[in-house]
């Protein structure tokens, strides 16, 4: 029978590309939380409710009903892209300004209301990979499998400093260590689901471990 595994964590320590290699193997559906977040942050950049980095909260909340969020399955990825208002948003919602105000849009309660919902739904047929912060303690606290992934920051920032560059984007390797060190500190002291290792959630810590032995260290230890 399908289930629901959550994948939680810090920023940047490769829950996505986790997630998706699990998805794949087992034939489930892979879901970045995490993108759904970013599209209302691109949203309200663009639509004037972020100004000069400072959010408008009650900008943000009233803009909430016009946003259309969809995912739409790209085969050449193995993962769905997400559209904002119809429009292809996977480049968009990844930039370092998208990255700088997301922590703040997602502490906003109204936000996370509508987006839990989103994601509840998504997940009621069972057979998901989500990914996320609060995925194993507020999405589906009863999720049969739960990680709680983990990585030196050092080697995170590294990783995620490559994956940007290697798109084409200009950032400098301390903006990038600024954003995840930022990102944590908001998402574990928001007052709102705050990110947090959910008690019977397993540890993944993977500094030192290459995605075929995270694979090999999932098959192992759950036996699916
Ligand atoms: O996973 P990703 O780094 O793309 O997430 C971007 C931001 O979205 C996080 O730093 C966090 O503020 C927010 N987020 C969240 N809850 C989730 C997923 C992401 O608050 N389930």
């Amino acid at each position: 029978h399908k289930i629901i595994i959550a994948v939680d964590g810090f920023s940047s320590c490769g829950k996505s590309t986790f997630a998706k290699a699990i998805a794949a193997r087992l034939g489930y559906i892979f879901i970045d939380t995490g993108a759904m977040y970013r599209a209302v942050t691109l949203y309200a950049l663009e639509h004037g409710a972020i100004r000069s980095g400072i959010v408008d909260e009650e900008a943000v909340v009233k803009q909430l009903d016009k946003i259309s969020i969809t995912f739409r399955f790209n085969p050449e990825r193995g993962a769905s892209d997400i559209y904002v208002d119809g429009d292809l948003a996977e480049g968009k919602i990844r930039t370092i300004e998208v990255s700088n105000c997301v922590s703040r849009v997602s502490a906003i309660p109204e936000v996370r209301s509508k987006l839990v919902a989103m994601q509840q739904e998504m997940g009621r047929r069972r057979g998901v990979v989500m990914d996320g912060r609060d995925i194993g303690t507020v999405v589906f606290p009863d999720a049969e499998l739960k990680i709680f992934m983990t990585a030196d920051p050092a080697v995170r920032a590294c990783r995620r400093y490559k994956e940007l560059t290697g798109k084409g984007m200009t950032v400098t390797m301390e903006e990038v260590e600024r954003n995840i060190r930022e990102r944590d500190k908001a998402d574990m002291s928001r007052a709102i689901s705050p990110l947090r290792q959910a008690d019977d959630a397993v540890v993944l810590d993977n500094s030192h471990m290459t995605v075929d032995e995270q694979m090999a260290w999932f098959m192992n230890e759950f036996q699916l």
